[in-house]
């Protein structure tokens, strides 16, 4: 039996809790070396392992109602509040139907006691490669809206991670929402993660969504996890495959540049290698079960 993880967090720092999304942009605005606390799954756990975060005060997001909601947008996409639970957005029904490999994503992460606590914004925020809301979420064309005390603004979600850890977001910036576009007709979704046991961090994943017409496709988006510096959009290899008649060898072809294209490292007992091999048979397996998602047929 393994060890009971009794460590105490020795990092000194003050806590608050703002009632309200004001007065938190406030508090960044005004203060220093403040992290923000959503659920908590990762921030604790690197205080736990004793990383030192440089962090004067924890600044406690849950609570905020301006984080909160799920709610259609004017043009038929989906707002999703930055400190909604993994639990609550995997349920959610509008989430099922109209992002079902987002919905899928959050199932297999971690356990349902994790998946409570955790949030999206703190899954993006991190900013590991392994991230598994972060593929599904820039397949669908998703954005991230960032807010300060200067305004707002929107970043394309393939725009959004520069290196593990680290995003274009400023110190004195909240999420505060992922915002996805209005899903289209004909369109067909798969992910796909491998992992030691189901609920464990990703070895390798991979996302993909395919808009089709008739037997062309219309438009692809791929993504992967665990597999480079950062969450990894296939821009280049997806876009190549717009207005092309969809069929087999076609796959095989996107495939093959999928493991040619990525470059990964070897940790915690998984070989690049591995990586690359699985790249390959995923990316095949992903583009086969989107297509026919789409409602399309392979010659
Ligand atoms: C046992 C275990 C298993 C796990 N398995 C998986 C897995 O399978 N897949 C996976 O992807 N992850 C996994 N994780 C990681 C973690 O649960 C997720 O990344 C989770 O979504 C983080 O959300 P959180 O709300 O807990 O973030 P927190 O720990 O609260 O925050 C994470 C980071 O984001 C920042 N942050 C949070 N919210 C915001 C915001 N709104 N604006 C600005 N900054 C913000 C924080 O300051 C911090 O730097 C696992 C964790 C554990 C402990």
């Amino acid at each position: 039996m393994g060890a009971m993880n009794t460590k105490v967090i020795e990092a000194e720092y003050d806590y608050v809790k703002p009632a309200s999304l004001d007065e938190a942009l406030d508090i960044l605005a005004e203060k220093e070396n403040v992290k923000i606390y959503a659920g908590g799954t990762d921030l604790l756990v690197k205080l736990k392992m004793g990383a030192d975060l440089g962090m004067d005060i924890m600044m406690d997001i849950n609570g905020i109602e301006d984080l909160y909601g799920v709610d259609k947008t004017a043009d038929g996409g989906l707002r999703i509040g930055a400190a909604e639970k993994i639990w609550n957005l995997e349920t959610n029904a509008d989430v099922i139907a109209m992002y079902p490999i987002l919905s899928e994503a959050m199932h297999l992460m971690a356990s349902v006691s994790v998946r409570n606590m955790a949030t999206i914004g703190g899954n993006f925020c991190n900013a590991s490669p392994v991230a598994d809301t972060v593929g599904p979420c820039m397949c669908y064309g998703a954005c991230v809206e960032l807010k300060s005390k200067k305004g707002v603004r929107t970043v394309d979600a393939t725009e959004f991670f520069l290196k593990p850890g680290v995003t274009v977001m400023e110190a004195d910036e909240i999420l505060t929402a992922i915002i996805l576009p209005a899903p289209e007709e004909n369109t067909g979704a798969a992910f796909t993660k491998m992992a030691r046991v189901r609920p464990d961090i990703a070895k390798v994943s991979i996302s993909c969504v395919i808009k089709r017409d008739g037997d062309a496709i219309k438009d692809c988006r791929m993504a992967m996890g665990s597999v480079a510096p950062k969450p990894l959009f296939l821009g280049d290899i997806s876009a190549e495959l717009a207005g092309k008649k969809m069929s087999a060898a076609l796959i095989e072809e996107t495939a093959q540049k999928v493991h040619d294209f990525v470059k990964p490292i070897g940790d915690h007992g998984t070989t690049a290698e591995y990586r690359k091999e699985m790249a390959h048979l995923i990316a095949k397996e992903i583009l086969e079960k989107a297509w026919e998602n789409s409602g399309g047929e392979l010659a």
